[in-house]
């Protein structure tokens, strides 16, 4: 008998799964110029809270 997990949408990127990027801010491009090292452009990264789930186990 496991036990059932509570789940529910994280908060962090809505349920996504991806959020802005906190290095340039959702725009792709690194502030100083040039392309973004990150998210290399796209201006979303995975989102760390849920690692790409969009759900979260709830406490
Ligand atoms: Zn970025
Ligand atoms: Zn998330």
């Amino acid at each position: 008998m496991g036990e059932i997990y509570t789940t529910t949408r994280c908060s962090k990127c809505n349920g996504s799964g991806d959020m802005d990027c906190p290095n340039c801010n959702g725009t792709g491009y690194n502030p100083y110029g040039g392309q973004c090292h990150r998210c290399y452009g796209e201006g979303t990264v995975t989102c760390d809270r849920c690692g790409g789930s969009g759900t979260v186990r709830k406490d």
